[in-house]
């Protein structure tokens, strides 16, 4: 059986998903950054919300990935809208089901190790998107696919940084998981939500 998923419903899912995590991801970007991932992820996706109202009929992906490759700032904001301009190449490609969100991810994740060249292990969203990524092309389903991806992100926490600015603070963001990963991680749950209720 196909599962197709309604891609602005993930969308919508994941910008409730960062508006409710917004304190929480606050907190973890105070530990091992400057502070600004859950602003950044919060309202970057309240201005997809926004582009797909505006915007009715168009790509939704499409949509989220202007937005964030143009006006969400952070080393997160460009990283995301690659990760969002592949999965709609993806999903335009190979349809909205299992086969174009593997393929989406798969190249989502390398665009994103091209242009920030993290590795999994250096405590960054690559290491809730691998799992992912591993997941998907195994054959998974989106609930598995979550499950690795959160498992991954929690996995940061015993993690000290090697990229971005976490770097700079060594020990102190020690029992908390990466920001940008469990970010991310949201993402993969809200699919999950809408594929799977
Ligand atoms: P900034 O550090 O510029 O304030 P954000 O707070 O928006 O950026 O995003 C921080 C997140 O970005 C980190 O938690 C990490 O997951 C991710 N990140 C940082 N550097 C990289 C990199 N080189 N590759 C992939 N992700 C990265
Ligand atoms: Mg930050
Ligand atoms: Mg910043």
């Amino acid at each position: 059986m196909t599962v197709t998923v309604d891609q602005e419903k993930v969308l919508r899912t994941y910008a409730e998903a960062a508006r409710t995590a917004h304190d929480a991801l606050t907190a973890l970007d105070q530990l091992s950054g400057d502070g600004d991932f859950g602003d950044n992820l919060r309202e970057g996706l309240d201005g997809v919300e926004a582009g797909l109202d505006a915007r009715p009929g168009e790509a939704p992906f499409a949509v989220a990935a202007g937005v964030f490759l143009d006006e969400v700032g952070g080393t997160s904001g460009p990283l995301i809208g690659l990760l969002f301009q592949e999965v709609g190449r993806a999903l335009a490609a190979h349809g909205d089901g299992r086969e174009g969100w593997a393929a989406g991810v798969r190249e989502g994740l390398a665009a994103i190790q091209r242009v920030g060249e993290a590795e999994p292990g250096d405590r960054t969203m690559v290491d809730a998107l691998a799992p992912a990524r591993d997941a998907l092309d195994g054959g998974a389903g989106f609930a598995d696919a979550a499950r690795a991806a959160l498992a991954g992100a929690r996995a940061t926490a015993d993690i000290r940084a090697r990229r971005g600015r976490a770097s700079y603070v060594g020990e102190r963001a020690l029992g908390a998981p990466d920001p940008g990963a469990t970010g991310v991680a949201l993402l993969f749950w809200s699919l999950a939500r809408v594929a799977e209720p």
